[in-house]
């Protein structure tokens, strides 16, 4: 059950309501536009009844004031510059159905595993909650039951209704295709498995069981017409399913679309002149994908 609000918010069955009341407590400034998961803006436009639904878990700076004094704070300028997925909510937000997660990955990252068991970044003090910065110094201090009620907030929150704006495309439309929406640094950090300088202009995440040969084909065809390098899986890999599709149901793809920041942005964080076209290019883009 989806309900619209007179302000234009969004709310999955009433799951986003933890995410809201934190946001309307302290509006993020450097965020895009303090929209939690839809832009107010677009909503009269929206293609609700597009298949596609694109997932945005990095652009978020927000961290909620009370858990500021856990971070190293002469550090978190630098680290939200390094790590923000800067814009991404913003470059596609292209009247498709958004959801987003709307508090910084250094706070909470929804797209890692849960359990650090499980996750490769875990090790590197980089797992669903951050404790270590970009560079491997310390970020944060963190017992384990703070943790765990981070994760219960945000991230079981956020994944739930991932779920169900997912099983609200394929209950409506018979198919849901997920857009995975992020950017990535120009030169590797530290952090990063991969530290292969020679890093393309657009990476493709890919699942062998939800990303179609024809979905890749046609993106590599798209953006490489458009001039850009491109690269599959390198120098990031896969793209996000809910657990419950989870190479069961076919009737889900998925697709990520990893950006170069050097396209669209400054050092500095700010946009740079190509902006709009490479975001027009995604809009060209999601138009073909959606014929997929
Ligand atoms: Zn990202």
């Amino acid at each position: 059950m989806k309900t619209h609000r007179d302000d234009g918010s969004f709310s999955f069955s009433g799951v986003s309501w933890i995410l809201k009341t934190h946001l309307e407590k302290e509006k993020p400034s450097q965020d895009v536009n303090g929209r939690l998961f839809i832009d107010k803006q677009k909503e009269a436009t929206m293609k609700t009844h597009s298949h596609i639904l694109i997932n945005v878990p990095h652009a978020s700076t927000f961290i909620p004031e009370e858990e500021r004094r856990f971070f190293d704070e002469g550090k978190l300028t630098h680290e939200l510059l390094a790590m923000t997925d800067h814009f991404c909510d913003d470059l596609f937000g292209l009247g498709y159905e958004m959801i987003r997660f709307p508090v910084s990955r250094l706070f909470c990252d929804f797209e890692r595993f849960r359990d650090d068991e499980k996750e490769m970044m875990a090790p590197k003090g980089m797992g669903a909650c951050y404790v270590a910065c970009s560079d491997q110094t310390p970020l944060r201090q963190l017992t384990l039951e703070h943790r765990e009620e981070i994760l219960r907030t945000y991230y079981d929150t956020y994944h739930q209704a991932l779920t169900l704006a997912v099983e609200e495309k394929v209950g409506q439309l018979g198919r849901c295709v997920i857009i995975d929406g992020h950017s990535f640094p120009a030169v590797p950090l530290p952090y990063e498995y991969d530290q292969n300088p020679n890093r393309p202009d657009i990476c493709i995440g890919t699942d062998n069981f939800h990303t179609s040969e024809k979905m890749v084909r046609q993106t590599t065809d798209f953006f490489s017409k458009k001039g850009f390098r491109i690269a599959i899986n390198a120098p990031f890999a896969g793209t996000m399913v809910p657990m419950k599709y989870y190479k069961i149901d076919p009737r889900v793809s998925s697709i990520m679309i990893e950006i170069n920041r050097k396209l669209y942005m400054e050092a500095d964080g700010t946009p740079n002149e190509d902006y709009s076209a490479l975001k027009e290019f995604l809009g060209e883009w999601l138009t073909l994908i959606e014929k997929c």
